[in-house]
């Protein structure tokens, strides 16, 4: 595997491959990788002759200075992890990807106004800055995110239809830990004790999936997470899972999810969970 730190190098090693007619697969992160990554990177080794994994903590989707700050940098053991599961990883620097301050404004429309749109400003808008570029720089056949961020998904294929990028969108379902929660690069700042209280999370959700209507799933799982006094909810919301607006019944909608993020002590944990 082969570390490129510039975007030159990154277009041009990427545009080589293309004209020897091979397909590339891209796996965008922000490191701290852990196996839920590495299931996306797996994937994309099994589907395309050549992967590209970007490890780049961007700072401007990041609406909180003290998140960004705090947010976990790996990247020697990030590539030990890799190993030759990809071929290149792009780490850059901020100003290798931002020579100057990136001054696009996206409106992705209704799937990034509600919950982690509303939860956090400008977060989605730079997603869209990242992504897009990546893409753009890579132009991968398929490019894989987590349903983790299921919202985020939601959000890329929106801004890969506005910015007529045709890399294929593929999601990939969430890796748990053995305790079932959704395993996050933010994880590692959870206690001992913070860890296995967060495990209720998914517990939860899962319970609540025999409820038969959204406002006794609603009531549930405000109530049950309310009961751990080391969570702190942000929200709970069910919603359709393809506009991502909320439904007040199940039948309303083909597909329904939960959408949850949770405080626990500093630490924001989302998750979500599919009823139907
Ligand atoms: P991040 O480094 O957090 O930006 O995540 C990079 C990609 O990995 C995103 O597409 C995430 O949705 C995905 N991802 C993160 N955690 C998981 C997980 N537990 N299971 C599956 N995919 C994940």
């Amino acid at each position: 595997m082969n570390v490129i730190e510039t975007v030159r190098e990154l277009q041009t090693t990427a545009m080589k491959i293309k004209a020897e007619g091979k397909t590339i697969g891209m796996v965008p992160t922000m490191g701290a990788l852990h196996e839920g990554h590495l299931s996306l990177i797996r994937r994309a080794r099994a589907e395309n002759d050549v992967v590209f994994v970007s490890i780049f903590v961007n700072p401007v989707q990041f609406n909180n200075a003290d998140d960004l700050r705090k947010y976990p940098r790996t990247l020697e053991r990030d590539l030990e992890l890799i190993g030759d599961d990809a071929d290149y990883v792009f780490a850059p620097t901020v100003e290798e990807v931002f020579p100057v301050s990136p001054t696009e404004v996206y409106d992705f429309g209704p799937v990034s106004q509600v919950m982690e749109g509303a939860a956090r400003p400008g977060h989605f808008n730079g997603v869209g800055v990242i992504v897009r570029r990546l893409l753009e720089w890579v132009r991968p056949d398929k490019a894989y995110f987590g349903e983790k961020d299921y919202q985020q998904i939601a959000v890329v294929r929106e801004m890969v239809l506005q910015c007529n990028i045709l890399s294929e969108i593929v999601p990939c379902p969430i890796v748990r830990e053995p305790n079932g929660l959704a395993m996050s690069s933010r994880n590692r700042r959870l206690s001992p004790a913070e860890f296995e209280i967060s495990a209720n999370i998914h517990r939860i959700l899962e319970a609540s999936k025999i409820l038969p209507d959204v406002l006794q799933i609603k009531t549930f799982v405000e109530d049950e997470i309310a009961k751990i006094p080391e969570f702190k909810l942000d929200y709970f919301e069910v919603a359709d899972a393809n506009s991502l607006q909320t439904v007040k019944t199940l039948q309303e909608a083909e597909g329904v999810m939960g959408f949850i993020t949770v405080y626990v002590g500093e630490v924001r944990l989302i998750d979500n969970i599919r009823y139907k």
